[in-house]
């Protein structure tokens, strides 16, 4: 069997277009533009392509971008003392501090400082609760693309055996809560889970979301089985001092077993910030008291 590749990048392009087209009428509607803000701080490499792609990406959908670049040197104080002004800014429908945070933050407790309803990342531990209860909140961008990219694929989850591979905060335990509620039959897996190819051979769905390269082989996937791959990894290329993207699924084996199979890169990737524009949409008709149909987007 040769896997259907799920391709996350034109999905998430036409998310984008339903996002500015309701930002459009958003702004007809509130006399003001949706607006998002970023917070960076620090000058960590990867964290300033994300923040740039972010507010490229926001503009591009007719939203205002505001960014708010500091110092590594930041004190907590001046951190948070932020966080509250953009808490209070009514231009401001959602806020994003980018992770990682310099190793003198706590990054707990900056999130925590965030208005649960500005929270368009999903990390406040108000949104968690929420997801955990199916209280309508902010999803985390990553695993909610994730599910779109499976409904869109097998239409109704219900019943079906999920595993996802991870439990970290922001990817695998919010993803296992989003399968639990679309009735699917999940098993969270994780460093210290026995026999994981066994696990990972049960399941109508895999989710990997582990952080190493090319782990999940082709040999664990049950045939016909759909594979979402969130893994990002940096690796040695063909070629000397050149590097290229893998995901935690070994693509090549994999997809001769999979019935479907997201790419790394070009599969969940570019998902994560089409859904925060969308999050900070549905943030922006919220704190104006305005009807936004969910379907639609
Ligand atoms: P994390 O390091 O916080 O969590 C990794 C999880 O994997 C842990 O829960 C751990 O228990 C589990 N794990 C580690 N080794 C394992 C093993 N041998 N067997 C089974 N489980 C094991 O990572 P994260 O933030 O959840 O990210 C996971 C991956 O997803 C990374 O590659 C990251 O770059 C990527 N990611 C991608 C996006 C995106 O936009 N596509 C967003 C977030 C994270």
């Amino acid at each position: 069997m040769t896997a259907q590749r799920i391709d996350g990048k034109a999905f998430a392009e036409g998310l984008r277009a339903k996002v500015a087209a309701l930002a459009a009428t958003f702004e007809r509607q509130a006399a003001r533009k949706a607006g998002l803000a970023v917070v960076l701080v620090g000058e960590d490499p990867a964290s300033e392509v994300y923040v740039r792609n972010k507010g490229r990406q926001t503009v591009a959908c007719g939203m205002a971008s505001f960014e708010h670049r500091l110092p590594a040197t930041t004190t907590r104080a001046e951190l948070l003392a932020l966080v509250e002004k953009l808490n209070r800014d009514r231009f401001v429908d959602g806020i994003l501090v980018q992770l990682p945070l310099p190793a003198h933050l706590d990054e707990l407790e900056v999130i925590a400082a965030i208005a649960p309803d500005k929270d368009v990342d999903g990390f406040h531990v108000i949104n968690a609760g929420r997801l955990a209860v199916g209280q309508p909140g902010f999803v985390p961008c990553t695993p909610l693309g994730c599910v779109m990219l499976l409904k869109d694929r097998l239409g109704d989850l219900s019943g079906l055996d999920a595993v996802v591979i991870g439990r970290s905060n922001i990817v695998g335990k919010p993803m296992a809560q989003l399968l639990l509620a679309e009735s699917c039959t999940v098993t969270v897996a994780h460093s210290r889970t026995r026999d994981l190819p066994a696990v990972v051979r049960r399941a109508d769905i895999v989710v990997a979301a582990v952080g190493r390269p090319e782990m999940v082989r082709g040999e664990w996937i049950r045939p016909g089985a759909t594979v979402i791959d969130v893994g990002i990894n940096r690796v040695p290329g063909a070629e000397p001092g050149k590097t290229r993207l893998v995901g935690d699924v070994h693509f090549a084996s994999a997809s001769e077993v999979a019935g479907a199979i997201t790419p790394v890169p070009g599969g969940v990737g570019p998902m994560t910030i089409a859904v925060l524009l969308r999050n900070a949409l549905v943030a922006a008709y919220r704190n104006e008291g305005l009807e936004l149909d969910s379907a639609a987007i």
